[in-house]
């Protein structure tokens, strides 16, 4: 475990997280294909966990992958996220988690874009987004 990891019981999560963030994060839910907010979000900004705020993934690695979730080739840094083997449903997956709160986040598969190769399949829910705050960039600026 990290130095600053989150340590909340079932009642505590239950309070900050809403319905489907807790079923998601605390149960291992997977919410439908197609259904979440970030799945087809193309903004350019951060993926933060949803239950503590540890930065996960930055949109530079988002990338469309038509599985109708949100697909990322690599977490914003590799500690951000910690593998664990899951044998439900019958599968050989790999579960990802929030390496500071636990969280489930999702999948990660190895039919994913070069150069990883790799794709991490995350669900909207366990995600929030905060778009990169950058000046626009000016195109043909009318001074000088
Ligand atoms: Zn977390």
């Amino acid at each position: 475990m990290s130095t600053n990891a989150i340590t909340k019981n079932d009642a505590e999560w239950k309070a900050t997280l809403s319905a489907e963030q807790y079923r998601v994060l605390r149960k291992k839910g997977t919410e439908p294909a197609f259904s979440g907010k970030y799945w087809d979000h193309k903004a350019a900004g951060v993926y933060r966990c949803a239950g503590c705020g540890q930065l996960l993934f930055d949109s530079g690695e988002k990338f469309d992958s038509g599985c109708g979730w949100p697909s990322f080739s690599a977490p914003a840094e590799k500690n951000a996220v910690a593998e664990q083997a899951d044998v439900t449903h019958g599968m050989h997956r790999t579960e990802i988690l929030c390496s500071r709160c636990g969280g489930h986040l999702g999948h990660v598969f190895d039919d994913g874009p070069r150069p990883t190769g790799l794709r991490y399949c995350i669900n909207s829910a366990a995600l929030t987004f905060a778009p990169t705050n950058k000046p626009p960039i000016s195109s043909g600026s009318k001074s000088d």
